[in-house]
């Protein structure tokens, strides 16, 4: 972009364990994933079809400090599972979908639930209470080639040591490969793109001190203190 008019800036990005990074191109989250989630939020978990929020690429960042968020007295952050890309498409079938994927990591989706519910009782868009500055810190990334596919084992998010959310990933309503699948029907698909895979039961909220550790078996802890 040599005729840009303004300053440029580097391509937000994940570091990757064994070296380099993975450049982020739009983040997709998916809504009440987990049903034991969806209840405590209010709604039936029946298996509706997914549906999705997104995030800002600028919103990545790995700690180690995070400032607590403007505009809110509720930040929650929904520990997940995060899928990165490395390959896009569109209708991509559900079984060529993990083909698409990169590697997997740990990320907190941050919320100011309080904008959030303010939004749904007005029937207003949430973006702004999903969408913010640093709001969605992001472990490093760990490639299939050395993970493989990561389908179970615990997700587990810890407050100053004790455990607020602790589920297994084979609990999603939608797995992996049905949310590519999905995804892929609603936008084109592209490498870089980030899916944040959802959060089980027990979401709550964090305050300044607190320190916290996203934990999915197999990959690396994401630990943040909030300042
Ligand atoms: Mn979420």
């Amino acid at each position: 972009m040599t005729d840009s008019v303004i300053s440029t800036w580097e391509t937000p990005s994940l570091p990757v364990a064994g070296g380099g990074s993975f450049p982020v191109r739009r983040i997709y989250c998916v809504g009440r994933n987990y049903a034991a989630h969806a209840r405590e939020m209010g709604h039936d978990p029946d298996r509706e079809p997914p549906f999705f929020f997104t995030k800002a690429p600028d919103g990545v960042f790995t700690g180690p400090e995070l400032a607590y968020p403007t505009a809110t007295e509720d930040v929650h952050p929904e520990c997940e599972m995060i899928v990165a890309l490395a390959k896009g498409g569109r209708d991509i079938p559900v079984d060529k979908a993990l083909d698409c994927v990169f590697g997997y990591g740990v990320g907190f989706d941050l919320t100011r639930r309080d904008m959030q519910s303010v939004a749904k009782d007005l029937r207003r868009p949430w973006s702004l209470s999903k969408d913010f500055d640093d709001a969605a810190p992001c472990s490093q990334l760990h490639p299939v080639r050395e993970v493989g596919h990561v389908e179970n084992g615990t997700l587990r998010f810890t407050v100053n040591g004790e455990t607020r959310q602790e589920s297994d990933l084979n609990k999603m309503i939608w797995s992996v490969p049905e949310t590519i699948s999905f995804l892929s029907g609603l936008i084109t698909l592209l490498p870089g793109d980030v899916i944040m895979t959802g959060t089980p039961e027990g979401v709550s909220a964090v305050v300044k001190g607190d320190t916290l550790v996203g934990h999915v078996d197999g990959l690396t802890d994401l630990t943040l203190k909030i300042v």
